[in-house]
């Protein structure tokens, strides 16, 4: 599959765009935090852009369709970091060690097949990146992503 140099941004509005189209974000506020300009990543746009939908999705049905989507886009060294927030419940305690394994899922199965974050873990390590649980508490829980900055 090809692989190029693309705005980070870019991939994060397309998968906006995506979740709008299927009315996930309609009582949702949008904070969208831009802390460098023209930040770019290198691989493939479409799996990258799997990963902000699996998390945005996750985000959204957190909060159950009523709250805060807090998105920010960064350098950190050689890397983009991406932080995903939300203002749902945070991650069920006993929760917290198994959510990266491939169906562990707390939702039913018509909400979740549990392989959204499984999968995303391993398409930012594909690109020599990675995904992490950065925060989680009754305030919300908050992913980052973190994939290496292509310099152009
Ligand atoms: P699925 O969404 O199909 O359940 P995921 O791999 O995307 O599978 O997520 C696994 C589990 O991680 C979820 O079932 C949920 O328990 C937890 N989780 C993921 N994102 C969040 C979030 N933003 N807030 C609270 N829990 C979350
Ligand atoms: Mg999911």
């Amino acid at each position: 599959e090809p692989r190029y140099g693309f705005a980070v941004d870019e991939a994060i509005e397309e998968a906006l765009y995506v979740l709008r189209q299927d009315d996930l974000l309609r009582d949702v506020e949008l904070q969208y935090l831009r802390r460098d300009a023209g930040l770019k990543v290198f691989g493939n746009t479409g799996q990258i852009r799997e990963i902000f939908l699996n998390l945005f999705v996750n985000a959204a049905q957190a909060m159950a369709g009523r709250g805060t989507l807090r998105i920010e886009t960064r350098e950190a060294g050689p890397m983009v970091e991406v932080l995903v927030g939300d203002t749902g419940p945070g991650v069920p305690a006993e929760a917290v060690g198994r959510i990266f394994e491939p169906f562990f899922t707390t939702k039913s199965s018509m909400h979740g097949t549990g392989l959204g974050l499984a999968i995303s873990t391993e398409i930012a390590h594909e690109h020599g990146g990675s995904l992490s649980l950065r925060h989680t508490g009754s305030e919300g829980a908050t992913f980052c992503v973190a994939l290496p900055r292509e310099r152009a």
